[in-house]
């Protein structure tokens, strides 16, 4: 009887829902800050800016929506 210990199962969910950006330009935060190339939400709430986080709940300050 052989044993296989199963493979550790790396899933790397995309925490694409904790980014806090323009929705026309992934490059800028809501509030105006250039998040390119930022390790933008990794999902340490920390990391989340607080003016984004209030102006997430608001319509899109370029297209509206
Ligand atoms: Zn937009
Ligand atoms: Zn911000």
């Amino acid at each position: 009887m052989t044993s296989i210990a199963p493979e550790p199962v790396t899933t790397l969910a995309p925490a694409d829902d904790e980014v806090h950006v323009v929705c026309c330009n992934p490059d800028v935060a809501l509030c105006g800050t250039d998040v390119a190339g930022l390790p933008w939400g990794d999902g340490d709430e920390e990391t989340t800016c607080i003016v984004c986080r209030d102006l997430e709940h608001q319509n899109c300050p370029r297209c509206g929506i």
